[in-house]
């Protein structure tokens, strides 16, 4: 077994691979229960890349994310089939972030791509995608979904939601409807590598670190197989520590909304005084009004706990410097 943290992991294969020459183009995949996508995709790339294209210097790093099903088992017939294949598998399910990093890490290609495991990602793409990275031009080649055709409408909605928020409250640019799915040059994928923080969220650390991006744009697509691996509620908890990973914004909300109720206050006890100069009565029926105030004002104060705690979390997720993934077995 081996742990590894990022930016450490590539070099070690560097090494170990010293005999055998540096492919031009890396594939880096992470699958969670995909036994029944990994063929279709490996047939498609090798459909494009070598039939249609004549790339054939390439290497596919497949990282099993804790698969329940027989993902492990098909990724080792491949990588017995084809040497080309390597692949690492995780202890236990560690997230998609987690796999990519340690794909990234594990690659050893001049050019590097991360693409999803059930086509949604279209390897057709990759040829051009690499003829933009590799004129010099840009240092990286991304995708961006110009539909959201085939995805349930709640879920659309507040992808949209998210995107508002992400806009309104981070200090970077999350393009609307990026996928994961981008090619990157060796030094845009160092440069990833050397961010070593806990609470990864690509879609922020992408235009966090800069470079050329070229975009490219294509329509929704169904699955080959199998079924998403993102719930509802996952992604509601990936769309809020995006949020608090790059802004603080929230923490901010929390003194508006303190500055508010204090000024509020400060003119209801002036209002009260001038009612009780000028003759009139203050006082109030029932306790109607005064459960409302104390109701409202103790929502506020846990709602804005609620937001100090999250940070509090992600710094102590972030200062216990756990790896970020167990290796169980690799190619
Ligand atoms: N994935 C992963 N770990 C997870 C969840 C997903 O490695 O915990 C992989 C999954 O196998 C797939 C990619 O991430 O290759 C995208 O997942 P999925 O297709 O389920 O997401 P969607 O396309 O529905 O957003
Ligand atoms: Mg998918």
């Amino acid at each position: 077994m081996s742990v590894q943290n990022a930016g450490n992991g590539g070099n070690a294969v560097m090494d170990n691979a010293a005999s055998y020459k540096t492919p031009t183009l890396s594939l880096v995949v992470p699958c969670f229960n995909e036994e029944a996508a990994i063929k279709f995709l490996y047939e498609e790339v090798l459909n494009v890349l070598e039939k249609n294209e004549g790339i054939t210097d390439f290497e596919f790093v497949f990282v099993d994310d804790g698969s329940r099903d027989a993902t492990l088992k098909e990724l080792r017939k491949y990588a017995a089939l084809d040497n080309r294949v390597h692949y690492l598998s995780f202890s236990r399910n560690f997230g998609k972030e987690a796999a990519l990093l340690a794909g990234l890490a594990e690659a050893t290609g001049k050019f590097v791509v991360t693409l999803d495991a059930d086509l949604q990602d279209p390897p057709s793409l990759v040829p051009e995608m690499l003829n933009v990275v590799r004129c010099g031009e840009y240092d990286c080649a991304a995708t961006r979904r110009v539909t959201r055709k085939g995805e349930p409408p709640v879920r659309s909605f507040f992808a949209r939601c998210f995107y508002y928020l992400m806009a309104k409250f981070a200090d970077i640019e999350v393009v609307d409807g990026a996928r994961d799915f981008r090619l990157m040059s060796r030094t845009y994928v160092e440069a990833l590598l050397s961010l070593e923080e806990r609470n990864r969220f690509s879609k922020g650390i992408f235009p966090w670190i800069g470079f050329k991006t070229k975009w490219f744009e294509y329509e929704n697509r169904e699955r080959s197989a199998g079924v998403t691996k993102w719930s509802f509620w996952k992604l509601v908890l990936y769309a809020f520590s995006g949020i608090i990973a790059f802004s603080s914004k929230p923490l901010a909300i929390a003194s508006v909304m303190g500055v508010l109720i204090f000024v509020a206050s400060l003119i209801l006890i002036a209002a009260i005084i001038i009612r009780k100069m000028t003759g009139h009565s203050v006082n109030v029926d029932g306790w109607a009004s005064t459960a409302c105030i104390i109701l409202f004002t103790s929502g506020i104060q846990l709602f804005s706990i609620g937001i100090l705690g999250q940070y509090i979390a992600k710094t102590y997720t972030e200062v216990k410097r756990r790896p970020h993934y167990i290796i169980k077995e690799a190619s």
